[in-house]
Formats: C-alpha cells, structure tokens, sequence
C-alpha cells in the first residue's frame, strides 16, 4: 500500500542539475537528485554566480592567512572573500524551514567538508579539508535536518539514512506550520518504531515533551521537541537496534501468524541481519501481513514506509566511505 507523502523542499547546489554554473561552463549529473525530481521542491543556489564572478570562470581556492580563511582567485590575483561571503550569507537567510540540503562535494563554496584548503597565499601547500564558504553556513543554520553532499548520497547507507531524516523532517514541518498537541501526540506515535530504532533514550524524552505534563504552550513544546528530534536522527540507526524494532514489530502480529510464516518472517530479519537483504524487504514483508490482518497500529508506522517506495535504490558506490 503506497501512502501519500508531504513533498521536502530542498536546498541544492544548481550545478548539480540545475544550469551549467560551474567554474568551466558545465553542469554535472546526480543519480540521486534525478530521483528525487519528482518527490521533492529543490530550491537551487549557486553562490558563485550571486556573488557576481560569471561563468565561465576562473577556479578560486580557500587559503588560511593570518588565522582567517580567504577566497583567492589565482588567475586574476583577486581576493573574493568579502563578495563570495556576502552572497552565501544572503542565500542562508532564509533556508531554516527547508528540510535539507544536498550540496557540491569538494567545492570551496558548496562543500560541507571536503574543500580543500591550503596554506598561504603565495605558493600555497595544501593544509586540510574544510566545509567551503556558503557550506559552513548551511551546516550552521540547517545542519541538524537532512544535509549531505552529492558524493555521500551514493553510499546506500548514507542514502537511506538521508531519506529518512528529510522526510521525517517535512512531516514535522508540516505540522508545526499550526502547533496543536494533538497532531504531534499522532506524530510522535506514528514514528515510534521508527525512532526507537534510531535513539530510545531520545524518544522516551520526546515522549515526556509530547506528554506536556508542565501545560506549556504549543509552540513551546513544538521547539522541545525539535530540538529533541535533531538529536534523535543525527546518526544512522544501528543495524542492531533496527533488528531488535523488527521483533518488537513482528510482536504485533505474531499471535495471528501460523507458525510456518513467523519462521519464514523471523529467517529474513536474520538474513538482515546478516546483509544479505536490504531493510526494505523485511519492513515490506512485515507491511503485507499488517495489511492482511488489517493491523491498524502497524499499518501507522512510519517504519514500514519511511519516504516513497519508489526511492528505494540498491545500487551502491562502493566507496566505503565512513558513515557519521
Ligand atoms: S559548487 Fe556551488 S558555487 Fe560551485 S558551481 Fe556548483 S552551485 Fe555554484
């Protein structure tokens, strides 16, 4: 059964798709944005081009000089720092009600944290990677929401963790817009497998928020509990905590099951367990029987269909690339 779900809005770099803004005249491809076209608004930015510099473009580089960072542009001798800064400055003031943000990995401006930035401005060394111009101040003022680069979103751990969070997020959104207790009592239950799998103390605490014993205002416990759902979905689930959701879900329907079936649902949690299958296939599995015994509860739980079914993607870079 495929629901109805809210559309994020997304922050994203414009060369990712959008125009050909880059520093050479070229735009690039995202497999990962290209599926996200029809189930999200992208709101594109390009720093570059609003700071005024054109396109095409000379490259600029992030250089550390007396404990600042600088935006130098080689080819024409040219500091950028106060135009560059200005125009990400004026693109952040109003992304806080955006539920992500997928930059440009690698950029001195879009970059979340792989710029690279050297030392000096004459004859520059290589020094570290950073967060780019604008890409600091994305971290800044959204970096608790959904926010990755492009490169990242091609591990499918990353990916699925990124989906989740994003259109957690923008159901949230969705309900804050008019703060009544009643519908964050029905999202806090809605999510419960969901975040106890990613974080129990943290939802336990957002229970005793949505319980409001205090009699505070709405908009009061909407912001505890913001602050609250930031923390619970800052890393991946631990594919153990997941599994151990999984039995609590399968709890529910088990007494209706014969026991051939529970065997059958129990082997794929553990082939789960072992990798050999993606989550997907177990929470769809789980899914068919809450639809067959019409399990009211189940068939409410984000778990089971956490962002639109068609975004599902297997496919992995195979970067091995740490997850955070
Ligand atoms: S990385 Fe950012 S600044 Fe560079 S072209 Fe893309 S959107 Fe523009």
């Amino acid at each position: 059964m495929e629901q109805s779900f809210p559309r994020p809005r997304v922050l994203i770099s414009r060369c990712l798709g959008f125009a050909a803004c880059r520093y050479n005249g070229q735009q690039l491809q995202s497999r990962v944005v290209e599926q996200l076209r029809d189930h999200v608004d992208f709101v594109d930015v390009c720093p570059e081009i609003e700071a005024g510099l054109g396109v095409p473009r000379s490259p600029i580089r992030l250089c550390l000089q007396d404990n600042a960072i600088k935006v130098w542009q080689p080819a024409e001798s040219r500091n950028v720092t106060a135009v560059l800064q200005k125009a990400a400055v004026d693109l952040a003031q109003d992304i806080t009600n955006h539920d992500g943000a997928i930059l440009k990995t690698k950029s001195p401006s879009c970059a979340l944290q792989d710029a690279k930035i050297y030392n000096g401005i004459d004859n520059p060394q290589f020094l570290q990677r950073g967060s780019g111009i604008f890409g600091a101040l994305v971290l800044e003022r959204l970096g608790h929401k959904a926010v990755e680069d492009e490169q990242r979103l091609s591990n499918r751990l990353l990916r699925e963790h990124f989906l989740i969070k994003l259109f957690a997020w923008t159901r949230f959104r969705a309900i804050k817009i008019a703060p009544r207790m009643a519908d964050l009592v029905a999202y806090h239950a809605g999510h419960k497998l969901l975040f106890l799998a990613y974080n129990q103390r943290r939802f336990r605490l957002c229970g005793k928020i949505t319980a409001n014993h205090e009699r505070l205002p709405p908009e009061e416990v909407f912001l505890c509990y913001e602050q609250e759902l930031g923390q619970i979905l800052q890393k991946p689930f631990l594919s153990k905590s997941m599994i151990n959701t999984l039995y609590h879900a399968l709890g529910w329907i088990s007494e209706d099951l014969s026991a051939r079936e529970k065997r059958f649902i129990i082997n794929t949690i553990e082939e789960y367990r072992d990798e050999r299958i993606p989550l997907q296939v177990v929470t769809r599995l789980i899914e068919a029987q809450a639809i067959r015994f019409n399990h009211g509860y189940l068939l409410g739980q984000v778990l089971l269909q956490p962002f639109p079914p068609r975004l599902n993607d297997l496919s992995d870079s195979g970067r091995g690339r740490e997850v955070k």
